[in-house]
Formats: structure tokens, sequence, C-alpha cells
């Protein structure tokens, strides 16, 4: 089981995680908490979001402790008819990013529309497998509070609606590509709009991915100080299906000098 992993952090400085979440606190926080490799990989929603990426890799070079670090980005899904996402190869290149996760972050619904909604995510989880610059679909099925509060997704109390060709073709380009899919702590496991059923269907989920060769990472997602650590409620989860650590993708290190 790789709890010593998390491959999903934000920090302060983008603005999404807390002003808890700076790159030397985070980082005392994970070696109190015994994880030794991380992915930093605040969002990129837009271009004029580099120059803070920048000054977030200025603070990891300066970071001289034990924890081997890779230098990652996480992108949104931005147009929902190509799937298309919220980076490109030159910006990629220009801040160096060497671990991209990214994933739909909203339903782009209004009305409450079981199969729309569901073919649509499909729709858009596979544009994210099948983009060569992406190295992991995060939190799949994973929805935004108020979408849950308005109504939009008040049905989604499991995952009884997603059908099993879904599942095989996700699968399928996730092997073919070499992308991982994320487990995640936080948008997930920790979530208070998923109840038991939710959480016994995802199991089921992911357990029918690694049994069609899907490979996983391990996350907390976190965007505040106290969930630094949750990584390892998502390697737990894992570790209950039966999902072996050679399944668990743990890219190399980056060098900040
Ligand atoms: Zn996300
Ligand atoms: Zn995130």
């Amino acid at each position: 089981m790789r709890d010593d992993v998390d491959l999903h952090i934000h920090t302060a400085r983008i603005g999404c995680a807390n002003e808890t979440m700076t790159v030397p606190a985070l980082l005392e926080r994970c070696e109190q908490e015994g994880i030794t490799t991380i992915a930093i990989t605040d969002h990129l929603n837009t271009p004029d979001q580099l120059p803070t990426h920048l000054q977030i890799k200025e603070d990891l070079r300066a970071y001289e402790g034990p924890i081997k670090i890779t230098w990652g980005v996480e992108v949104n899904v931005i147009d929902k008819d190509t799937g298309a996402v919220s980076i490109n190869e030159e910006q990629v290149e220009e801040a160096g990013f060497e671990f991209v996760i990214g994933g739909p972050h909203s339903t782009y619904f209004t009305e409450p529309d079981i199969r729309g909604i569901i073919d649509l995510q499909h729709k858009l989880m596979m544009a994210v497998v099948n983009n060569p610059l992406v190295d992991v679909l995060v939190h799949p099925w994973w929805f935004g509070r108020g979408e849950f509060e308005n109504g939009t997704l008040a049905w989604m109390t499991d995952l009884q609606q997603v059908p099993e060709e879904h599942i095989d073709e996700l699968a399928e380009a996730a092997v073919a590509t070499g992308t991982a899919i994320e487990m995640n702590a936080c948008a997930i496991i920790t979530n208070p709009m998923y109840g038991p059923a939710f959480q016994e269907d995802y199991k089921r989920y992911l357990r029918d991915l690694y049994e069609r060769g899907v490979s996983f990472t391990v996350s907390s997602d976190a965007h505040d100080i106290n969930s630094v650590g949750r990584s390892k409620l998502a390697a737990q989860y894992l570790d209950e299906i039966g999902v072996p650590d050679d399944r668990i993708v743990v890219p190399p290190p980056s060098d900040f000098s």
C-alpha cells in the first residue's frame, strides 16, 4: 500500500487552497505525516496563472528537506464540445511541468438530466484520457457541492446509472494511452455529498477499472493544511479493493536545481 505518496496537492499561491497551504508549511506537514513522495499540482485554468506557477516552483527550489517532489499542474476541461483542456504544449514547456493531471470540473448542465450528464461526463473523461499532455485523469464522478445543492445532481446518490460500456471504454483508453486514474481522498472519500451507497459503488467502479488493466494514483487533493495526509485514505481505499503497488503510479521526482 502506497500510503507514503500524495500526487495532488494545491498551494496558497493560486488561491484555490487556503492561506494555510504555503509551500514550506505543506512540506513540513508532509514530513510529519510520513508522506515522502508528492506532486505539487496547482490549478492552471487560464494562461495568466503561469507566472504564479513559476513562483511556486521557486518556493520548491528553496526546499532542502527529504521529500521527493514532482513538479505538476492540474488542468480543467474548458470546452464541452471537444473536451479540450486548459493547457497546451507551449505552456507545459514554459513552466517545465513534468506531471499533468486533469479532468472535468463542472456538469455543464443546469437541469437534472441523468443520461445527458453521465454521457457528457464520460465523453469529457475520454477526451482527457486520450489527451497526450495529460498523465492522470483526476477524480472521476466528482462534482461541485453547488450542483448537488441546486438540484442538478440530487439524483446522484450512487453510480448505478453508469453503463458498463463506459467503464470498458474508459479502461481501454487509459491502458492504451498509459494514463492513470486518480483515487482522490478529499473529492470522493471525505466528500460529504457522497453517502455509503455511492462509496460502495465507487469501490466496485475502481475494481472494474483495475480488472481491465488500469493503473491508479493516490492523492489527497488537499486545499487545507489539515487535509495533508488524507492521501493515506486513498491508499487504503485502493488496498481494500485489491490494487497492488505495481498498479500505483509514482512519477520520478523533478530536479529543481
Ligand atoms: Zn480537481
Ligand atoms: Zn485539485
